[in-house]
């Protein structure tokens, strides 16, 4: 028989249980199941749940055991979370969780969440879009056990001079700046690592010299949960002649306000 359950895929944010969104709060107060990624998730996010709620960490279960926890529980509860950490849409396998739920006639929702990036940038309290310096974020990753598709590599990417914001790469620093270096980054262009972003008392910032970046990194023993920012906003955001937003522009008139 189809499961009548709802299994919701929901964005637990960064890592502070005051950047989950409204939403994610109400599912977690009608949950009749839980699953969690224990390592990334908040345990206060799970103070939501009601006491009877099934409450599974996620961190030592295989796809498979996963697949069939969450239909298990959707077969005898309304409302099924898989918790996930940041975004959902972001390196969160979420298309292997859905699909067998999807097949077998599930219905699922998905709530999104504050991604990890935009935390990273909050607490390093940068902008990642500057007029004139760059207007695009790539968010990407560098090649580590998982390969990347054809012209993704950071070389590549790097060459269009934007906003990167690297996920899952703290470990393959190396790799970063030598990728970096070599698509033309200065090796004195700052580079900002954010550690635990958003979790009260442990998140840590860092900043050093695209050529200096790994060793500052080493030094602090930053192995992961780490967000790499490579930007030329960091830099840009101290120079004089810096081009401001035609938003507030006093000459630039739009619906809401004639121009002066
Ligand atoms: N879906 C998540 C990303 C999951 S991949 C999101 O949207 O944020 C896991 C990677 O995200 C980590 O390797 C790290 O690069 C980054 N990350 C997750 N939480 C973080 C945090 N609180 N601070 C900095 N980086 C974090």
């Amino acid at each position: 028989m189809k499961p009548t359950g709802k299994v919701w895929f929901v964005g637990a944010g960064p890592g502070d249980s005051e950047l989950l969104t409204l939403k994610a709060q109400r599912l977690l107060k009608e949950a009749g199941a839980v699953l969690y990624a224990g390592s990334l998730v908040s345990q206060e996010a799970l103070a939501w749940c009601p006491e009877d709620c099934v409450l599974q960490d996620s961190k030592g279960m295989d796809l498979e055991e996963i697949n069939h926890w969450l239909f298990t529980q959707v077969s005898n509860h309304k409302t099924v979370v898989r918790l996930q950490t940041g975004d959902p849409s972001l390196y969160g396998a979420l298309v292997e969780m859905a699909n067998p739920l999807i097949d077998s006639g599930v219905e699922i929702g998905m709530v999104p969440g504050v991604s990890s990036a935009f935390a990273s940038a909050a607490a390093a309290q940068e902008s990642l879009t500057l007029p004139e310096v760059t207007q695009t974020v790539i968010l990407t990753r560098v090649a580590g056990r998982t390969p990347m598709p054809e012209g993704e590599s950071l070389v590549e990417l790097a060459k269009h001079h934007c906003t990167l914001c690297l996920f899952l790469s703290i470990t393959l620093l190396k790799k970063v700046v030598k990728e970096l270096l070599e698509a033309g980054w200065s090796p004195e262009a700052t580079i900002v690592v954010v550690q635990k972003a958003s979790w009260p008392d442990e998140e840590k910032v860092f900043r050093a010299p695209l050529n200096q970046i790994e060793a500052t990194c080493f030094d602090a023993g930053v192995r992961s949960q780490a967000m790499i920012i490579a930007s030329p906003t960091v830099d840009a955001r101290h120079q004089p002649d810096l081009k401001k937003s035609k938003l507030y522009d006093r000459s630039f008139g739009h619906q809401f306000r004639p121009s002066k």
